[in-house]
């Protein structure tokens, strides 16, 4: 068994004083670390430095103050993009390659929310008076309370805390309970990047004791959270009991759309990253595929060939292309879905549990669901595992039709060669990400969220800073 972690709190890392919880390698089933299962006493300290910091000096730091310190953590996580990309790998099973890969974009995330530090500007308002001056400025509201999930720890951790910063909050972080370690290795460089005491804090647990404390904190002025429709619906029930603002990135059931005329190598080769990619534990997930009819059959022989060359496997090994499911949970989950597509769908491929070398971990063949029907339970529900469902179209109503038949709208997908369409499609499906013949291209200068049950407010671009900020109006009589 590994060491006990702390939490960081008003720059120390501190003992936890309740219960502790065991993180397991999902690769092996293995012990990693005890964390400790942080208390409404410790969220409470977490809180309180938070808000010191707020007031001590970091709301009114200059916005170069802000900027230099998150271009240091930029570069810093840049630097070490090896030694977090290992620890989340153990910790939540994407394979190396990936998580070094998400390490770099973390850092370019961040170093973009560096330069917004000075940009953010007000607006001057033409009044109809002329002896007045009315103006905005927008000020940071003050205590960031932040519940991050398992799936991709460092990137979801930075995408709030960035945004965040730069504005000139304070921050809580939560991690997931299945994964804590990226982020305390995270911390260890925002102590080493000379962040002020209290700016950044993190406190480890489970979600109804650690997570709830903080939603619940009076302390906490703005509520970000990502992860489950579900717990997003108690997290948003919460803060609107104290009425403070949220920011919601939940879950998806993206369709990929492919027509016939599209480059089907390509889009064969995407649509299966798209879904087999952290062995389908992505909220943008391509779970969904549609396929235009003439071409299903040829399709899906290009599909299945990529699929079945996907690597699976030890997640720290160069060549692996997925790893493991996050937990035994996890895997009974996803195969339970399965099981209960074969009446009336047909398992093309995968399916099952992989033995041998992985029997200890919770690995999955890449799998493949054909003959699915929209209103199928595999096609309503996010699976989170590598599960595509393929859903036959016969016109391009039909396709948007059942693209848009669904709770959620996170993504979605087109691939054509006719320009007009793709354009005439995208604009119709109700997502808050389009990718035309692309798949799962994340920028971080580009707004991000989802449109119905997959959140409310947006990550990236400019727009993510909206939950961050409010507006002052000033009016100026000019006696
Ligand atoms: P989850 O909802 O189970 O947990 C997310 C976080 O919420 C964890 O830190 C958990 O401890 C905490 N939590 C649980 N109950 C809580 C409560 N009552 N109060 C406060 N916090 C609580 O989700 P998960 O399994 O960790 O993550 C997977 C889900 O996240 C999927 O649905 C996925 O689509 C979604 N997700 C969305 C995005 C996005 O950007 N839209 C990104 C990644 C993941």
């Amino acid at each position: 068994m590994g060491a006990t972690t702390k939490h960081f709190i008003a720059g120390e890392w501190r003992t936890g004083e309740g219960a502790t919880m065991t993180d397991l390698n999902p690769s092996t089933g293995k012990s990693l670390a005890e964390f400790p299962v942080g208390t409404a006493n410790e969220v409470d300290a977490a809180v309180r430095a938070a808000r010191d910091a707020f007031d001590g000096g970091w709301r009114d730091a200059t916005p170069t103050v802000r900027r230099r310190l998150l271009l240091k953590l930029a570069e810093l996580v840049g630097s070490n993009a090896t030694d977090i990309g290992k620890v989340a790998s153990e910790d939540m099973g994407m394979p190396w390659a990936f998580t070094m890969g998400e390490a770099m974009y973390c850092a370019d995330y961040v170093e973009y929310y560096a330069g917004w530090a000075d940009k953010l500007t007000g607006e001057h308002i033409p009044l109809s008076a002329s002896n007045a001056l009315d103006y905005t400025i927008h000020e940071p509201r003050g205590v960031v309370g932040a519940i991050v999930p398992w799936n991709a720890p460092l990137s979801l951790a930075l995408s709030r805390a960035a945004p965040a910063l730069a504005a000139g909050n304070t921050i809580v972080i939560k991690p997931s309970e299945l994964a804590p370690l990226p982020i305390l290795k995270l911390m260890e460089l925002v102590a080493e990047a000379g962040f002020p005491p209290g700016v950044v804090n993190c406190v480890t647990g489970t979600g109804p004791d650690t997570g709830a404390a903080l939603v619940d904190h009076p302390g906490v002025d703005v509520v970000v959270f990502t992860g489950s429709s579900a717990t997003g619906r108690r997290v948003a029930e919460a803060a609107a009991r104290r009425l403070v603002p949220i920011s919601l990135e939940l879950g998806g059931k993206s369709a990929n759309i492919v027509f016939a005329d599209a480059n089907l190598d390509a889009a064969a080769v995407q649509a299966g990253v798209g879904c087999f990619i952290n062995t389908g534990q992505q909220c943008i997930a391509g779970s969904r595929l549609l396929v235009e009819d003439r071409v299903h059959d040829e399709f899906l022989e290009k599909l299945s060939a990529f699929a079945t060359n996907w690597a699976v496997g030890d997640p720290m090994q160069p060549t692996t292309q997925m790893g493991p499911l996050i937990s035994e949970a996890a895997l009974q989950r996803v195969l339970g879905f399965v099981d209960g597509a074969r009446d009336g769908a047909e398992v093309a491929l995968g399916g099952e549990r992989l033995g041998g070398d992985l029997a200890d971990g919770y690995f999955v063949a890449p799998t493949i669901v054909t003959r699915v029907r929209n209103d199928m339970q595999i096609a309503r529900e996010e699976i989170f595992g590598p599960v595509l469902s393929v859903i036959p179209f016969r016109d391009e109503a039909e396709a948007v039709a059942i693209a848009n038949d669904t709770p959620y709208g996170l993504a979605g997908g087109v691939w054509t060669n006719d320009v007009s369409r793709a354009h005439r499609v995208a604009k119709q499906i109700q997502a808050g990400t389009v990718w035309v013949n692309s798949w799962l291209v994340l920028n971080p200068q580009a707004p991000f969220g989802g449109y119905k049950a997959s959140g409310i407010g947006r990550t990236g671009g400019r727009e993510a800073f909206d939950v961050y900020l409010q507006t002052k109006n000033i009016y100026a009589q000019l006696l």
